[in-house]
């Protein structure tokens, strides 16, 4: 038996409460209803994140996902839909089987369900260079020079030392500075 429950739920070997389904995608209720209307999108396949996802799978999750998203709206009337997906741990996920959350909001069900940021909004330069060093890598994440390596690993190391987003960014405006000069 598989120790993914979502393998698990697709399999048939634990239960679910089925929404739809497609030759490789299947929805069904999460057990956890903050605000009625809290339904799981996933591909049949184990895969387990975003970064695993091939694009012909991503895109028949998707399709399911937009057909769960009207019916949920329909089905109760909510107010508003948010869509949600998490990677890894430090992306707040739970379960190692991709799935895409399709939430039902409703006007004042803020305080069952929080969503949100710190608001900081960095120079245009500091924009430009994330926006460089991540188009730079597009076509080829696993590629990243030795200088991008370098940057990304000080940027790291910097925010897991639980430094402020603002020093993250100015440790980023360097790396950009230094990579350009
Ligand atoms: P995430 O934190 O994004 O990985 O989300 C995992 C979700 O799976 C949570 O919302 C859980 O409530 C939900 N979940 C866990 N086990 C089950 C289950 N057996 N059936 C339905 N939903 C589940
Ligand atoms: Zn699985």
């Amino acid at each position: 038996m598989s120790e993914c429950i979502f393998c698990r739920i697709v399999n048939g070997e634990a239960a679910a409460s089925i929404v739809a389904e497609t030759a490789g995608a299947l929805a069904f209720m999460d057990i956890n209803q903050p605000v009625p209307g809290h339904v799981l999108v996933i591909p049949k396949a184990h895969i387990q994140d975003i970064y695993a996802l091939d694009a012909a799978t991503g895109a028949e999750v998707f399709a399911l996902t937009i057909e769960v998203a009207k019916a949920v709206k329909a089905a109760l009337q909510a107010d508003g839909l948010n869509l949600l997906q998490a990677n890894e741990r430090a992306g707040q996920q739970d379960v190692f089987h991709f799935h895409m959350h399709v939430m039902a909001r409703y006007t004042g069900d803020r305080d069952r369900v929080h969503l949100g940021w710190h608001p900081h909004l960095p120079a245009r330069a500091e924009l430009d260079a994330l926006a460089e060093r991540i188009g730079s890598l597009m076509d080829a994440p696993d590629r990243a020079d030795e200088m991008g390596r370098a940057g990304a690993e000080r940027i790291g190391a910097e925010f897991s030392a639980d430094r402020a987003a603002e020093e993250m960014l100015a440790v980023l405006a360097e790396v950009a500075n230094s990579a350009s000069g």
